[in-house]
């Protein structure tokens, strides 16, 4: 079975989370299944083009992927963390989510200049936490070799607002 269909058949999709009105997919049974976490990591960190030397999580739940990538191709991983959690002179860049705004912020002292990086996140919406994340890569002296999915939501705009960028999805959903 390949791995979209195991990713499909593992998640669970919860009504009105965080807030009424949101249907939030949850990877959660997926990532904790030993074989369908290690299909994913296998996935998202191949068939980038040019390849990458660098792979980075998005908080949170990008960060169970990064580091399991990270240590499988032994790539320096490097962290995009939500506002106020990383010490010293770090890059800032607002975005609206699906469900409220947010900031996203890097220290680029952490990224060796022209770095080939690998963005990775457990879910896209509108792309907004994405795209965020690629201008912090750009900004801090490196270039988006590749963004890696493991569930797009249809219909929400993401992978138009990631045009400019190589991204791979495992699996779409409506
Ligand atoms: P976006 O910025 O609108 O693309 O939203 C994607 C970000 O919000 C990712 O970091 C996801 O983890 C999170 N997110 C948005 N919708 C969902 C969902 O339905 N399930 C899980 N995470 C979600």
């Amino acid at each position: 079975m390949n791995v979209s269909t195991r990713v499909l058949e593992l998640s669970e999709t919860i009504p009105d989370f965080p807030k009424p009105g949101i249907v939030f997919r949850d990877l959660t049974p997926a990532f904790a299944d030993p074989e369908t976490f290690r299909a994913i990591v296998d996935e998202l960190g191949a068939d980038v083009t040019g390849g990458f030397d660098v792979v980075a999580g998005i908080e949170a739940r990008g960060f169970l992927l990064a580091s399991a990538i990270a240590y499988a191709t032994r790539t320096r991983l490097f962290p995009i963390r939500k506002q106020g959690k990383l010490p010293g002179d770090v890059l800032s860049e607002d975005y609206a989510l699906e469900y409220g705004a947010a900031s996203l912020e890097v220290n680029p002292s952490n990224l060796p200049q022209g770095s080939r990086v690998l963005i990775v996140d457990d879910v896209l919406a509108t792309g907004g936490s994405c795209r965020a994340a690629a201008r912090l890569v750009e900004r801090s002296g490196s270039t988006v070799a590749g963004i890696g999915i493991v569930l797009a939501l249809d219909g929400l705009g993401g992978v138009d607002a990631l045009r400019d960028y190589d991204v791979s999805v495992l699996l779409t959903e409506p």
